[in-house]
């Protein structure tokens, strides 16, 4: 099986070739040919499936009859690295092609967006709340709007975007194909579906995909001894680059602080960090010019990074789903990959749930020279008081979930 069966116009062929793309993956073989005869399409998969060229292959081959320099593909997604990353593998996919797209994001200064808006793209590839900035000042235009695609639905509801994408579909014609990923559809996602999309076809790529080339192990730890474990941890193991996940973006500036204070070379990619600080931290992390990156579920939703051999959960996740998100981080490309995972007593029923998603038990791992007994300091150990609610001011309480 190759892409030559797909039909797709020859000057796809360049960019295809250029990937290295030899074989469509299982998603891309059911999707494509949906996508080409123009249906609506639900897909069930989760980034590293190849879901990207999925929808990008069959958009760029729309794209290239009929008008250029209007927009007529439009693909939503929650994070700017995901745009910024579909964004690539258009340039990348299209490079025999004049087709052009920009991204759309928060974040960074508009001049440069509007400019492009201006001068004319045929794809936009934007997260919600800038976009609709751009509808409203009359900068993007939409009216003549060809295909949409919803990217990681499911997160975008996670991240309260919903309101914002029904006010964009208000801008875009009625008569128009629509594709729709997400890797679960909780009732809101289904009802925003049957909204959006007409008699779609529906494409289902498992989730667990990732764990053939991943070995888990699940590191029990009390929770005032995590630090020094993922310390040891770090130095016991040999790894290439590594990811490691924490439950809110305080907790990850806090841990890279650490992990550097030990003399790595660590970054941190969260929501609390500017756009150019969250595109260096990803660069450098990219380029293994930085071997350790702590990040929040959001922030690293969906990175495509070849090169991470670890993926370890400092906190445990709040869903079974983000667990394989974010083990779908390593193991890529048929490359293997570990992931480590701290569990304290608290975690034990996330434990069991993934356990049922995995169909497997994880094995229990513990570090023979690790003193699992050294009892819990009456203050943390940088000195200052335990935060108890009593303590801490409400100013500095996050004033919403944070990631
Ligand atoms: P995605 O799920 O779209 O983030 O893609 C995950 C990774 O798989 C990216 O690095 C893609 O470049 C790569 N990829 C996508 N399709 C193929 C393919 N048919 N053959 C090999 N690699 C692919």
């Amino acid at each position: 099986m190759n892409f030559n069966q797909f039909n797709l116009d020859s000057r796809l062929n360049t960019g295809i070739r250029q990937a290295d793309y030899q074989t469509p993956t299982p998603i891309q073989a059911q999707a494509i040919p949906i996508a080409l005869n123009g249906r609506d399409l639900i897909g069930t998969a989760q980034t590293g499936t190849g879901k990207t060229a999925a929808f990008v292959l069959p958009i760029l081959h729309k794209l290239l009859t009929g008008p250029s320099k209007q927009t007529r593909a439009l693909i939503i997604t929650p994070t700017r690295e995901l745009a910024e990353q579909i964004h690539q593998t258009i340039t990348s996919l299209g490079k025999g092609t004049n087709i052009r797209s920009v991204t759309v994001f928060g974040g960074v200064g508009a001049a440069a967006q509007i400019e492009a808006l201006h001068n004319g793209v045929e794809i936009i590839v934007a997260c919600p709340g800038r976009l609709l900035d751009h509808i409203q000042n009359k900068y993007a235009r939409l009216g003549k709007l060809e295909i949409l695609v919803l990217d990681e639905a499911d997160r975008m509801l996670d991240m309260g975007f919903l309101p914002d994408i029904k006010r964009i579909l208000k801008h875009i014609p009625k008569q128009r194909q629509t594709m729709l990923f997400s890797a679960t559809f909780p009732q809101e996602i289904e009802q925003l579906a049957a909204q959006t999309l007409h008699n779609p076809e529906r494409v289902a790529i498992g989730l667990v995909r990732p764990a053939h080339t991943v070995t888990h192990t699940l590191y029990p730890v009390p929770h005032h001894l995590k630090r020094e474990l993922l310390l040891k941890l770090l130095t016991q193991t040999d790894t290439d680059s590594v990811l490691i996940f924490t439950r809110t973006k305080h907790r990850a500036q806090r841990l890279a602080k650490q992990i550097a204070r030990s003399g790595y070379n660590v970054t941190s990619l969260h929501g609390n960090r500017t756009q150019n600080q969250r595109t260096s931290a990803l660069k450098g992390f990219k380029q293994g010019k930085t071997q350790i990156m702590v990040a929040t579920d959001i922030a690293a939703r969906g990175l495509d990074i070849d090169s991470i051999s670890h993926v370890i959960n400092y906190d445990m996740p709040d869903t079974a789903d983000a667990y394989i998100h974010r083990i779908g981080r390593t193991g890529r490309a048929k490359r293997t990959g570990e992931a480590f995972t701290l569990t304290t007593p608290d975690d034990d029923d996330m434990v069991r749930k993934i356990e049922r998603i995995m169909e497997q038990l994880l094995p229990r791992q513990t570090l023979p020279d690790f003193d699992y007994n050294v009892p819990k300091p009456e203050y943390p150990q940088n000195g200052r008081k335990s935060k108890s609610r009593d303590n801490q001011k409400s100013t500095s309480r996050p004033k919403h979930r944070a990631r």
